[in-house]
């Protein structure tokens, strides 16, 4: 390869297009709290935190100590046949800061799809139930376990797994036979679960507590609580995948606790590692230990990775970022309301704390924008903001900003994104600028 490629065409003829989402040319050269640096050397604020997985931005003292010294005396490199110190901690820490009762246990990966994997094969082996439930739009992974209990549009032709059944997810703004509160969708699932999908053959529910990929959909308030009470009456497990919106993220610690509710087994990914792979699943021993060598990989908790996530944890306290991503985000949401009525192309402003989708549709009957989000996106990029969109219809902007985000950082991502908005509409984006950027 000669030495004048850039970085990004060196990628496209190396590093397979089987991994990738295109949105804009992005090549980083390095990171700096919450911007990214790219190879020209131009710093751009980082609105997705790398989908969420930047929980702390970038070059965190906190995460380059904890690793530095986890690399110094490494114990090992994994829990598969032996234990360290690391990942037995962040396994006592995770039972402390996951609300559950009873005997529980943690089971440590390193994506948010190997760990949704698991735990898709533990509750049919634990249960003897043969049926899962999802919901459309559900994004549980990329792997084919993962993807074979989800639902989201990028994964169309993946053979699902037999026992699956999909039902909508409460949508307040596209709501399911037009009740914003989601009891005609209770229901229906209550219907399914009496008739075509019987209850006692149903091992779990997979739950987001905000559908991320699917939308950032925030659930109207009280229908994880009622579906949870659904489930119970029927010994479902409720799982919740809080990959991408739990941890601080969503201005609690978990984002379930917004609804008052408490899963069976809990799902962290992403944030955790704040930016090194990670995963853990907290759940029932039953289900945890439902018998030895079940999902094994050479380097399950790996002490550099698990020290990473311990570092995360003490930072989320000590930094209080509960409350900074929680009032961060209340701004955030309030300044995209405001502008609302001037700009009628964002049709629904959503989110908790830093978790935040931002719904671009040509009219009031709602058709979304699809076309114009992706050059939003492009523009974006040119002038200098990361982020991604998501939904069905590829018509959400989501932003999962580091939980560090600054309110001078989040004003400055505002012009951004409503700049962007006016010269995509003002048609300053080319068709030819985003032809090969499809993202998905
Ligand atoms: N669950 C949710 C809710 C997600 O948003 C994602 C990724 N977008 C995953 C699971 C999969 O995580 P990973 O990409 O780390 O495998």
């Amino acid at each position: 390869m000669t030495s004048d490629a850039t970085l990004y065409d060196r990628d496209r003829k190396s590093v397979s297009a089987l991994q990738k989402l295109r949105f804009f040319p992005l090549a980083l050269r390095g990171g700096d709290g919450r911007y990214v640096i790219d190879d020209s050397d131009r710093r751009l604020l980082d609105l997705s935190g790398a989908w969420g997985a930047a929980s702390l931005g970038y070059g965190h003292p906190a995460i380059r100590q904890s690793v530095d010294s986890a690399l110094q005396s490494q114990a090992g490199a994994s829990i598969l046949s032996s234990t360290n110190a690391p990942a037995v901690m962040l396994a006592e820490r995770l039972l402390q800061i996951v609300p559950g009762s009873g005997e529980r246990r943690v089971w440590l990966g390193h994506s948010g799809s190997d760990a949704n994997e698991t735990v898709a094969r533990a509750v049919v082996a634990a249960t003897g139930r043969n049926r899962i439930l999802a919901f459309t739009g559900a994004y549980h992974g990329g792997t084919q376990g993962s993807m074979a209990i989800s639902g989201h549009s990028a994964q169309e032709g993946v053979a699902k797994s037999g026992g699956l059944t999909l039902v909508p997810y409460p949508n307040p703004y596209r709501p399911y036979e037009g009740d914003p509160n989601g009891n005609a969708l209770l229901v229906h699932i209550e219907t399914l679960l009496e008739t075509s999908c019987p209850g006692e053959e149903v091992a779990a529910f997979f739950i987001e507590p905000i559908q991320a990929d699917g939308g950032l959909i925030v659930p109207p308030a009280g229908f994880l609580r009622k579906l949870a009470k659904l489930c119970a009456r029927y010994e479902i497990l409720t799982v919740c995948d809080e990959v991408k919106v739990g941890l601080a993220r969503p201005g609690k610690m978990n984002c379930f606790e917004w609804e008052d509710f408490t899963p069976d087994i809990v799902v962290l990914g992403k944030g955790l590692g704040g930016g090194l792979p990670i995963s853990a699943v907290i759940g029932p021993a039953e289900i945890m230990n439902v018998t030895v060598s079940f999902s094994m990989q050479t380097l399950h908790g790996n002490p550099v990775c698990a020290s990473a996530a311990l570092a995360v944890l003490d930072t989320i306290q000590r930094e209080n970022l509960i409350t900074q991503a929680a009032e961060t985000g209340d701004y955030l949401i309030k300044t995209f309301k405001s502008v609302q009525s001037g700009q009628p192309v964002i049709g629904d402003v959503r989110g908790r704390g830093l978790a935040i989708g931002i719904e671009l549709v040509l009219n009031d009957a709602k058709t979304p924008a699809t076309d114009l989000t992706r050059k939003v996106v492009y523009r974006a990029w040119e002038l200098g903001a990361v982020f991604y969109y998501v939904g069905m219809q590829s018509n959400v902007l989501e932003l999962t900003p580091p939980l560090t985000l600054t309110r001078e950082e989040a004003d400055k991502g505002t012009e951004i994104i409503l700049r962007s908005i006016e010269d995509a509409i003002a048609g300053n984006v080319s068709d030819e600028a985003v032809a090969e950027f499809t993202g998905w």
